[in-house]
């Protein structure tokens, strides 16, 4: 479109030869860029997909290996055959998970607003269900899960219900991964001017300075930092929030301190209902 206008810059008969090749140079370092931007993100995609073709490789290989070990025995220990499929399982669900996350990319890069299914909700309420979901699930046993959302939180967004509860679920499930046993994730919101502000905090290992403006970056994880359990994650999860909360017009920010915990911060443009 800019372009166009500009084309209608060089057909003005009044326009001097010096004009002409300002709006040239003008043209040509708009081309430069918008080249530099494809180069960026033909780069930033092959890079995710050197990332993702390791993380499935690993997990398939060691699936090969337990089958291979399975079958080297000629008679089968009851015993070793159930923690070797337990094990398995374990593999299978990473696998479905990523494929999920992949999924889940391919539709949000897919430009179309069709998946989306937008609805007026009262966000104290869906966050308030949100929250007691999270408590029943026992792999929050060991955490202190705290509400501190008002509970008269009277205000109202647009949202898609089940994509803005995967970012409250990436979120939790990362406060999860990256604190230990006695920390505490909390739940919190506010409303300033036109905005809703939601944070999900915890007590947990923290991001150090020089890594926290990469965690939103689609190919980015913290390679040299394992969580507190040993695992590793595929470094998708909030590049995707990124994605989700952009459809919602909103933002997600983080402010974090090395061993001391991270806040996450979730903006939704405030719904004024008539
Ligand atoms: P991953 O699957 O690696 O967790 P994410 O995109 O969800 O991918 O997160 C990117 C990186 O941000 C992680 O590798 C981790 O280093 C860091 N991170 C995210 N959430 C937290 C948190 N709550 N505490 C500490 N580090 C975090």
């Amino acid at each position: 479109m800019r372009l166009k206008k500009q084309k209608s810059l060089f057909i003005k008969p009044e326009l001097t030869v010096e004009e002409l090749s300002i709006a040239l140079y003008n043209v040509n370092r708009k081309l430069e860029k918008a080249n530099q931007q494809l180069k960026e993100s033909e780069r930033i995609r092959l890079e995710m997909f050197s990332n993702l073709s390791h993380d499935l490789r690993s997990p398939i290989t060691t699936l090969r290996s337990y089958v291979e070990y399975l079958l080297s025995f000629d008679k089968l220990d009851e015993k070793e055959v159930f923690s070797t499929l337990d094990q398995m399982h374990s593999k299978i669900l990473s696998l479905d998970h990523l494929m999920n996350e992949l999924l889940l990319i391919a539709t949000l890069d897919s430009e179309t607003e069709e998946q989306f299914q937008f609805e007026q909700i009262q966000i104290g309420m869906f966050l308030e269900e949100f929250f007691y979901f999270c408590e029943t699930d026992k792999k929050y046993s060991n955490r202190k899960l705290t509400l501190k959302v008002p509970s008269n939180f009277p205000y109202y967004a647009s949202i898609d219900t089940k994509m803005f509860s995967r970012v409250l679920d990436n979120l939790f499930t990362n406060s999860l991964k990256y604190s230990s046993s006695g920390d505490t994730i909390s739940l919190d919101a506010c409303c300033l001017k036109n905005e809703i502000i939601i944070s999900v905090a915890d007590t947990g290992i923290g991001i150090i300075k020089s890594n926290l403006p990469f965690i939103f970056d689609r190919t980015f994880m913290v390679s040299d930092a394992r969580t507190p359990d040993s695992s590793t994650g595929c470094g998708l999860g909030l590049s995707i929030a990124q994605s989700i909360l952009e459809k919602h017009q909103g933002r997600i920010w983080c402010e974090s301190e090395a061993n001391k915990g991270s806040t996450f911060y979730i903006s939704l443009p405030l719904l004024k209902l008539t």
